[in-house]
């Protein structure tokens, strides 16, 4: 049962729209490289479509109509969009949903100190890593500095060609003997991932002169004070755009696929569907995927769920919790997040008969986990052969897969909190190498599969 090559049916005009998909995309990725960057891109992308502000609906109470298309961000870090449909919306919604949050290497609240003339940001990591991927590369700094009077500090520094970039230094090969002699989870150490800011002393001063150096660029550039950084979101990721990768320019390297590319598919599936679609359509973009959907950005904290009582009550003009319950219950999901693509490198890890390969489209997956299926969803076979109808209807190329043998490891979504509400809901998601290293790998067909995917879904599933 050897699932077709979508590249192998693609005509002139289906490989120009791969294309054009793929450049809109890095743009996407290059805009948002942290979950504020994307859930702000995702917000200007859908007020450009007609998407008008939720909380504004409800500041005004006013009344809302099928066809109308609403945002609603939870604190600057998740995204929902609706679309509102003809059936009521107690008949459920069709829903996609994925996270914004990326693997990353968040800086401390006080990051500072000098050593040998040089100062450093001390880090604490932000999801899975293999730490030893994370040194002697260019690192970019994005985020935040709240001052206490209100005011917000915006820090982008290292994409810009003409930036400074930074990074972790690694120990020079001559003197590694015992680094690589140890297990690779424990030649670089969490601690040991400290910042390298700068080098160059003040001339005038007898102690810490380079970190005083640093923090007169701070106050100078940027007007802060080393207490700044205590309400200080910084998160240091790998500098530089999204490129073409392979000679056949097939596949897109780029930082944080995982999950701004099911993210970005499911952004444009809710531009293409019809001025009143027939459900109700919600996309979901999460924080804290990564950390276990946890805070009031993951997940697991109530805000879909009330945005949803919200939408109800300008629907229908009145409150009623047993049709919110309706609402949730009823609906249909994907959990759009990203699956291991077989790589022949390491094929060990995988059953390739239950892989996902890269350049055979959008892949399904029935469970995620670990061990005994521990923490995955479990989507319902009834459910599955729905979407199996909706997805060859629309003649869109997919596949299913496991996240790789069984025991060798495992891993989870938002399915299973989503699945909390009662309501069906798979996993769907593009296919990724080198998933969670600084710089990862898709193909293009796959997202442009994922796009068409998820349009089809939001239209046509029922
Ligand atoms: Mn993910
Ligand atoms: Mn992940």
């Amino acid at each position: 049962m050897e699932r077709p090559n979508a590249w192998k049916q693609y005509d002139e005009t289906a490989l120009a729209r791969v294309e054009a998909a793929a450049e809109r995309y890095k743009k996407y990725l290059d805009a948002g490289k942290t979950e504020r960057e994307c859930a702000e891109e995702a917000v200007r992308i859908a007020e450009a479509a007609g998407y008008r502000s939720l909380e504004e609906a409800v500041r005004e109470g006013r009344r809302l109509k099928p066809g109308d298309r609403l945002y609603q961000v939870q604190m600057n870090k998740a995204v929902m969009l609706f679309h509102l449909g003809k059936a009521p919306l107690e008949d459920g919604m069709n829903i996609v949903g994925a996270h914004i949050d990326s693997p990353r290497i968040d800086i401390k609240q006080n990051p500072f100190y000098e050593e040998a003339d040089f100062a450093y940001a001390d880090t604490h990591y932000y999801g899975g890593i293999k730490k030893y991927q994370w040194v002697a590369r260019a690192l970019a700094l994005h985020g935040v500095v709240m001052k206490k009077d209100g005011a917000k500090v915006t820090i982008v520094i290292g994409e810009d060609d003409s930036d400074p970039v930074v990074g972790i230094s690694d120990l020079l090969i001559h003197l590694s003997q015992e680094q690589m002699g140890k297990k690779m989870s424990e030649g670089i150490t969490g601690e040991g991932l400290d910042i390298m800011l700068a080098g160059m002393p003040l001339k005038d001063a007898e102690n810490d002169a380079v970190l005083g150096t640093l923090l007169k660029i701070l106050k100078e550039k940027y007007g802060l004070e080393e207490e700044d950084l205590l309400s200080a979101e910084i998160e240091a990721v790998p500098a530089g755009r999204a490129r073409d990768y392979g000679l056949d320019r097939s596949m897109i390297l780029g930082y944080g696929h995982d999950d701004r590319v099911c993210a970005y598919a499911e952004l444009e599936a809710m531009l293409q569907l019809p001025d009143i679609p027939e459900y109700t359509c919600c996309c979901l973009l999460a924080d804290k995927e990564e950390i276990g959907s946890v805070g009031a950005t993951g997940m697991r904290a109530r805000y879909f769920e009330n945005t949803v009582a919200e939408l109800l009550a300008l629907l229908t003009g009145k409150e009623s919790d047993l049709a919110l319950r309706r609402a949730l219950s009823r609906s249909r999901m994907l959990s759009c997040d990203v699956s291991a693509g077989f790589d022949p490198l390491y094929a060990s890890a995988f059953e390739k008969k239950n892989s996902a390969f890269l350049g055979r489209g959008v892949c399904y997956n029935k469970f995620t986990g670990s061990r005994g299926k521990s923490g995955s969803n479990d989507a319902n076979a009834e459910f599955l052969g729905r979407v199996r109808k909706v997805m060859d209807e629309h003649q869109i190329c997919w596949q299913t897969a496991e996240l790789g043998k069984v025991d060798v490891g495992g891993g989870g979504t938002i399915a299973y909190i989503c699945a909390l509400y009662g309501m069906e809901v798979v996993d769907s998601g593009v296919p990724v190498l080198s998933m969670h290293a600084p710089q990862e790998i898709i193909s293009k067909a796959d997202l442009y599969e994922a796009i068409r995917a998820y349009a089809a879904f939001l239209q046509d599933m029922k």
